[in-house]
């Protein structure tokens, strides 16, 4: 692990929300609010929160699945939220995504090899016998007998079907692979299967990733650096045993309460967090956790906290910190 392969900096998305009978816009509903993190080459950075924080349409954005609406996207020290689209396209085959439900990820109507060989024919890649041969490849790979290449994704397993998502994400052998939720629609069984393949890829071709999960006992395992998000915003960024072991911000540490310990002598207490995660279209004033917080005080009503730097590579945008 050695140079900075993906520096997000300060990247906004806001939804416009319209109203009146003229659809004009009234407000935005910010889902991704100036979030900045930095993944080094063949590193895993976990990026976690609950449903509706931002993670995904930050992976989105980052791809270009979504226009950003402020700030950068350097990849290899290019800022590829400035291209154009056809420029775009070329930077695209570096840039992979592997979907959460792969049913609903893979055409219904395509068998596995034209499913994982689409990515290269779009490309213009290889001579269609060639392409055939690295489909056969890719297939095997991710753990697919070759022998299945003729049939439909209803014919394949959860698991199957995700090893199919991978193995398209893989076929152009990008440098980094956004994973978004890759194993929460599967049985806890296969989850660990899953996660063995990522890793075992990872290492076979120094793949660098950031892996979405909506909790931290899934992204333990595989993390290397864990992010938390809250309502758009990034809340705390440690490497994973500094956050696992030592908790700053108190929405870490509720969600960390949740995760199973092997060990029940070292039993958690568990913070149960009051209320539902509020509208991002009208975020609460001050930092955004206040009325979930445990630990609130008047501060924190009014001001909205910046990421700080605590040491040994671990920030936090909390009050309980700093002067
Ligand atoms: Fe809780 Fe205040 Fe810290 Fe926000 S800034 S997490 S409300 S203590």
């Amino acid at each position: 692990m050695s140079e900075t392969v993906l520096e997000v900096k300060k990247l906004s998305k806001y939804f416009p929300i319209r109203g009146g009978l003229l659809r004009r816009v009234v407000g935005h509903v910010k889902a991704v609010d100036q979030v900045s993190f930095s993944i080094k080459q063949g590193e895993t950075f976990g990026l976690v929160g609950e449903s509706g924080c931002g993670k995904s349409t930050t992976g989105r954005t980052i791809l270009r699945l979504l226009e950003p609406t402020g700030g950068q996207v350097l990849f290899e020290g290019r800022d590829i939220a400035q291209l154009s689209r056809r420029a775009m396209r070329k930077v695209r085959r570096d840039l992979q995504m592997v979907f959460q439900d792969p049913f609903a990820s893979l055409n219904p109507t395509m068998t596995a090899g034209e499913l994982i060989e689409e990515p290269l024919r779009v490309h213009g890649l290889y001579t269609k016998a060639e392409r055939r041969e690295k489909v056969r490849e890719m297939m095997e790979t991710v753990g697919l007998d070759s022998a299945y290449l003729q049939r439909y994704p209803h014919e394949f397993s959860g698991g199957q079907r995700q090893r199919i998502g991978i193995a398209r994400a893989l076929s152009l052998r990008p440098k980094l692979i956004i994973a978004d939720e890759p194993v929460s629609a599967l049985d806890v069984s296969i989850q660990s299967q899953i996660l063995n393949l990522m890793e075992d890829l990872q290492e076979q071709f120094g793949l660098t990733y950031i892996f979405i999960a909506h909790d931290l006992s899934v992204v333990k395992h595989i993390s290397d650096r864990v992010g938390v998000m809250y309502l758009g915003r990034m809340v705390e960024v440690a490497p994973k045993k500094e956050l696992y072991g030592h908790p700053a911000h108190p929405y870490t540490e509720a969600l960390l309460s949740a995760v199973p310990v092997p060990n029940p002598r070292h039993k958690r207490e568990r913070i149960v967090l009051s209320g539902n995660v509020p509208s991002p279209a009208n975020p609460p004033a001050g930092c955004a956790f206040h009325p979930r917080c445990p630990k609130a005080f008047d501060r924190c009503r009014q001001e909205r906290p910046e990421l700080i730097h605590l040491g040994r590579e671990h920030y936090v945008a909390c009050h309980l910190y700093g002067e």
